[in-house]
């Protein structure tokens, strides 16, 4: 093993906080730099922050390689006389307009459809600096003032709208986000290609109207237009937004039909009916290669937000990555509550060593660098340059993950890249410490499946070298839930793994003289599929390994998931089969309330809880038998864009006692044994056997 560096201070100068590094935010910026028009604008709901894991710097120096000149209007009040939105005038080819890097109701509102008290992507974490539906919300005053301006589309809110989808917030299901904001484009997943190619086709002069085939965009066609011939690619038809209103079972299957087309190597153009219009999603780019995603990252960014957000305090998010570097896009783990694969995409495209070590050197130029990179991560940090051993075997596949309900044969797992760049990341001179502060799948090295010799050392290396090196005080991994069903239903690996993991990465962490380093595990509450009962087992195994908990999670149903359609639908689109849901605020804050068996002030309602699930047993050992448990907080989470997800809350922050009392007021009685549970009960069970309990939110099945 190599010398470890001895810390090197890299450099104590203030930044250069001269706007011109920037691109133009206001019409001075935009004349200080000689321009008397513009190309795009960009309209962004978050601030603008230059750096390469906010999407809005991403795409709008992207277009400034190509040539454009780009403007950012960032948060603009669309409450006043919209002078924001006016300021800088038309651009001549389009508005390009995104929520940000979250979907604008999961950044304002809790799973409990409560305002959040921070928005992460605004200077000293204000809220109240962007609208509900913020896509929408834009695009409608963007035609209202420049009618003869196309918008573009496109950011993770305007992506997973892309089709009928359900709508947590409203509880409605609503149409292509095209058809709400009246928008001419949408560009789904990550922008650059088709971004590049829609600029390609400008730049020849094709009429904005007629970019209808460009890959990886969707668009609204005029009534009675019929869809652009294409040869290229095979057509499937969805079920329309009528159908989907009025049959659950069509509905469903359209998401299982989106689903498959997403993780297929090469998709099907999609069309679906809207009204008495045509909505067309082309099918993706193929994924990124090496250098397509090395020139995403290597772009000018100052890595910096605007000079102008200086005096009003930090941007949570960026505070959160700004040392951090992200190696790789998309995720093959296909979580049921997880939207990455159908944003980023199920294959993985990986940054060369070189760009990354690029990035170190850069961020080793920032003034507040002490000598800690913060994450080498990903959307799930070890799957960097991780494919597929024969490439015509993933050509077929319509798996919606490589490594659930197993890991697949043909997948290489060898860590090996990996291992490298780690290694020569933290041997960099001036680099103390680099550590991996995104979730890893540790599935992906503790299994054997296909596995040669050569990649088995790999895995267990891996282990050893993070446990000895990359590892800032604890470690947080991600079960999400002890039950087998329910983690059948977010399509992950057994509880059984997480134990493995522990003692294994305990044995390398001795082995390493680090003993203290605890695994924090990261849970999820009321996701479909979990009942009160599986939570008071969750809290069980955890008390059983000496944690107490104090940071989680409740399932919010964002669109374009499996786990929001079973949500919505109350079924599991792949199967039909019926899938009990926490909806109420009564039942998931009683499946809540499991986390915090430790407080003095919950036990008495989760005793009374647990008697009535008939769990007299389990609550006397929950909540009577004395242990020594330690405090599990997890470190910030990492979300897959590489920006801290807000969590649920701490609620120990609030009344618990007060919210306990309210989720279970009404409790039943215990159900006598043998009893069968109602319909309406949540410990119905799951499975094609069980009748689906009623829904109030049906309702739309059956509205308009
Ligand atoms: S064949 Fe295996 S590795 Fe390839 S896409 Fe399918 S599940 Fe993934």
């Amino acid at each position: 093993m190599s010398q470890r560096p001895q810390p090197t201070k890299v450099y104590s100068r203030e930044p250069v906080w001269d706007a011109s590094r920037w691109l133009p935010t206001t019409r001075d910026e935009v004349e200080a730099r000689g321009w008397d028009y513009l190309d795009v604008i960009m309209i962004s709901g978050d601030a603008y922050v230059d750096h390469p894991a906010f999407g809005t710097a991403a795409v709008a120096r992207m277009l400034e390689a190509e040539g454009l000149r780009v403007a950012i209007i960032a948060q603009p009040n669309w409450r006043d006389d919209l002078r924001d939105f006016k300021k800088l005038g038309a651009p001549r080819l389009f508005f390009g307009v995104t929520a940000g890097c979250m979907d604008s109701m999961v950044n304002r509102y809790t799973a409990a459809k409560k305002l959040r008290s921070e928005d992460a992507y605004t200077p000293g974490g204000e809220h109240g600096f962007r609208p509900d539906y913020a896509t929408t919300v834009y695009s409608k005053i963007l035609k209202q003032l420049f009618p003869d301006v196309p918008v573009m589309i496109g950011g993770i809110e305007a992506s997973l709208r892309r089709v009928t989808h359900y709508d947590y917030w409203s509880d409605e299901l609503k149409p292509s986000i095209l058809e709400d904001s009246g928008a001419d484009l949408l560009i789904y997943g990550m922008g650059e290609l088709p971004l590049k190619e829609t600029i390609r086709l400008l730049k020849q002069g094709v009429p904005f109207s007629s970019l209808t085939t460009v890959p990886q965009t969707a668009v609204l066609l005029p009534p009675g237009q019929d869809a652009p011939k294409n040869k290229r690619w095979d057509d499937f038809t969805l079920f329309s937004h009528d159908d989907c209103l009025n049959e659950r079972p069509k509905y469903a299957k359209n998401f299982k039909d989106i689903e498959t087309e997403s993780n297929r190597v090469k998709a099907r153009r999609l069309f679906q009916q809207t009204g008495d219009r045509l909505l067309v999603v082309n099918p993706p780019f193929p994924t990124m290669t090496e250098t397509e995603i090395d020139s995403a990252f290597d772009l000018p960014y100052t890595r910096l937000p605007h000079p102008k957000y200086r005096k009003r305090g930090p941007i949570p998010a960026y505070e959160m990555i700004k040392h951090s570097i992200n190696m790789h896009r998309g995720c093959f783990g296909g979580c049921s509550f997880c939207t990455i694969s159908a944003h980023q995409g199920k294959f993985v495209a990986s940054r060369s060593k070189t760009s990354i070590l690029r990035e170190v050197e850069s961020i080793k130029q920032m003034p507040d660098f002490r000598g800690t990179i913060s994450d080498l991560g990903g959307p799930s940090g070890n799957m960097y340059k991780m494919k597929g051993k024969q490439q015509w075997i993933c050509d077929e596949c319509v798996r919606p993950s490589c490594i659930w309900p197993d890991v697949c044969r043909n997948l290489d797992t060898d860590h090996t890249a990996l291992l490298d760049i780690y290694k020569s990341v933290r041997e960099t001179e001036g680099v103390n410490h680099a550590y991996v502060a995104s979730g890893i799948r540790y599935d992906l090295f503790l299994h054997e499946k296909g596995a040669t010799p050569e990649v088995k050392a790999s895995h267990e290396k891996y282990i050893d070298e993070l446990a000895a090196h990359h590892v800032p005080g604890r470690i947080k991994v991600a079960p999400e839930h002890t039950s087998d069903h329910v983690l059948r239903v977010m399509r992950k690996p057994t509880f059984d793994l997480f134990y493995k993991f522990k003692e294994k990465f305990e044995k390398a962490g001795e082995k390493a003289g680090k003993k203290k380093q605890p695994v924090i595990p990261y849970f999820i509450s009321s996701h479909p599929g979990s009942r009160p009962e599986d939570m008071a087992e969750l809290a069980l195994k955890t008390k059983d390994l000496g944690f107490r908990l104090e940071q989680v999670q409740d399932f919010t149903p964002t669109p374009m998931t499996v786990a929001t359609e079973i949500y919505a639908t109350g079924v599991h689109p792949y199967d039909g089969a019926n899938v009990c849901v926490a909806r109420s605020p009564e039942e998931k804050q009683e499946q809540r309330s499991f986390f915090f068996w430790y407080k003095p002030e919950m036990k008495k309602a989760l005793r009374a809880s647990m008697t009535r699930l008939g769990l007299g047993g389990i609550a006397k050992r929950l909540l009577d038998d004395k242990r020594v448990t330690e405090d599990v907080t997890p470190p910030p989470h990492i979300a897959p864009c590489g920006m801290q997800l807000p969590t649920s809350g701490n609620l120990a922050s609030g009344q618990p006692s007060q919210r306990l009392a309210a989720a279970t007021k009404g409790a039943k009685r215990p159900m006598k044994k043998g009893a069968k549970p109602s319909k309406a009960d949540p410990r119905a069970k799951t499975g094609p056997e069980a009748k689906p309990k009623p829904k109030p939110f049906e309702k739309f099945f059956k509205k308009r």
